[in-house]
């Protein structure tokens, strides 16, 4: 097994921190992964091969035709953006050309909404690859991700001989909010795949330590109601309108006294409530933007009835109407033993990693559950594990930066784990 080209990993990886890109808007960043992948000979998806369009989540207008105006910028080809059907993201499918297991592997593509901080120590800005997209910054590590699921891509081209069956390279957009694995799931393309695999890179674990299989991902749903009354004159006829923004107080605050489920951890937050017109017209239009999380499937799915029956009642009671979307969602994932197992064997005999943990709670929401509880559903295996890096801030903070030498790591742990599941 030749070992990974720590070199261009990094520089890889520095490429895509220098321009970040917001869930659904990363055209740029799009382009580069095909260009790169077809380079080394992969057939790569785009477009509606790899997103079905009716379970995209939370893909605002504008900011994709502000992406599509950087790609243009960036010289992407209009026959690349054409490829790409106005959607993110891609998978590359590599086939051995001999029968064997189809793998799939799954790598996030998008940023966060965070200014990259201007500290003359921060080392991107040290050395020169700090965001040049203000206001956005890949500060959750999914440029490290897209570097290590391009080292692997590398790999696979190196070994061909050594394998057998197909593997998929499933380059995920719109991470962040949960938005872009549901309706990746949705096109079909992980249902032939009999083992999957997804990492972060941080997170709960330093350099040199991997969590094989870490328990605690919370089922989420992001939900944006809006309330939709009439106006009319404060003063003179407050009795012709219908008050949008005493709907969405209302049931802000009936939401927030939802009973707590009795089988497990709930959440719930109602993080915006944008509502009015004027001070003297009565409010004909409130938004709220609302997430509920539970530790189960069942306990979350409660939470969403709650959310959806009580903002019926509200509208039905102040006679609005109502208009509700779902923006995001992850679900919870149960890893299989034998897969965990396959990770733990994998890390151990890495000379870089000196623990090795078969689990540690992660507390946190992350879609890539959605994919692999599709592959366990159509009786794959799935396991999701997490690569110690050091890093200098917490996630999605400005001063956000992490250990570079991890993405070898990271591309070994992936290469072992193909190499115990589709070695000839
Ligand atoms: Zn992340």
């Amino acid at each position: 097994m030749n070992a990974p080209d720590a070199g261009i990993l990094k520089q890889w990886r520095r490429e895509f921190h220098a321009f970040p890109e917001i869930g659904w808007s990363e055209f740029v960043t799009t382009a580069k992964l095909i260009e790169r992948l077809e380079g080394m000979g992969f057939t790569v998806l785009s477009g509606t091969a790899v997103i079905n369009p009716a379970f995209v989540r939370g893909r605002v207008e504008s900011v994709v035709e502000q992406g599509l105006a950087a790609a243009r910028a960036h010289g992407v080809s209009e026959a690349l953006l054409q490829r790409m059907e106005g959607l993110t993201g891609c998978v590359a499918i590599f086939d051995s050309g001999r029968p064997g297991p189809t793998l799939g592997l799954r790598f996030d593509i998008d940023c966060v909404n965070v200014s990259e901080t201007t500290a003359a120590d921060h080392i991107p800005r040290k050395e020169g690859f700090a965001s040049t997209n203000p206001g956005y910054m890949h500060a959750c590590g999914h440029d490290g991700h897209m570097s290590i699921g391009l080292g692997v891509a590398q790999w696979l081209v190196a070994n061909r001989d050594r394998l057998k069956g197909r593997v998929k390279l499933l380059f995920q957009p719109a991470e962040e909010g949960v938005r872009g694995a549901r309706p990746m799931a949705e096109s079909g393309i992980v249902d032939d795949v009999d083992y999957f695999a997804s990492a972060h890179l941080s997170f709960i674990a330093a350099s040199g330590t991997v969590i094989a299989g870490p328990t605690g991902f919370l089922c989420t749903v992001k939900i944006d109601l809006r309330f939709k009354g009439k106006p009319a004159h404060a003063g003179a006829d407050p009795h012709l309108g219908r008050n949008a923004l005493a709907a969405a107080c209302h049931a802000t605050t009936q939401m927030l006294g939802i009973s707590r489920h009795g089988k497990g951890m709930t959440r719930i937050n109602v993080g915006v409530l944008r509502a009015g017109e004027g001070r003297n017209v009565v409010p004909s239009t409130a938004e709220m933007q609302i997430e509920v999380r539970g530790e189960t499937e069942e306990i979350n799915t409660y939470m969403v009835d709650e959310v959806m029956r009580i903002a019926r009642g509200i509208a039905t009671g102040f006679d609005v109407q109502l208009d509700t979307e779902i923006v995001g969602e992850a679900v919870d994932l149960t890893p299989d033993a034998e897969m965990v197992d396959h990770v733990m064997a994998v890390a151990k005999e890495n000379p870089a990693i000196g623990e090795v943990l078969r689990s540690r709670p992660l507390n946190g929401s992350e879609d890539a559950t959605i994919l692999a509880r599709r592959v366990q559903a159509h009786g794959g295996k799935a396991v999701y594990f997490v690569i110690g890096a050091d890093r200098t801030a917490g996630h999605h903070q400005a001063e956000f930066d992490f250990d570079e030498k991890q993405l070898v790591v990271g591309v070994e742990l992936f290469a072992g784990l193909i190499g115990r599941l589709a070695s000839r």
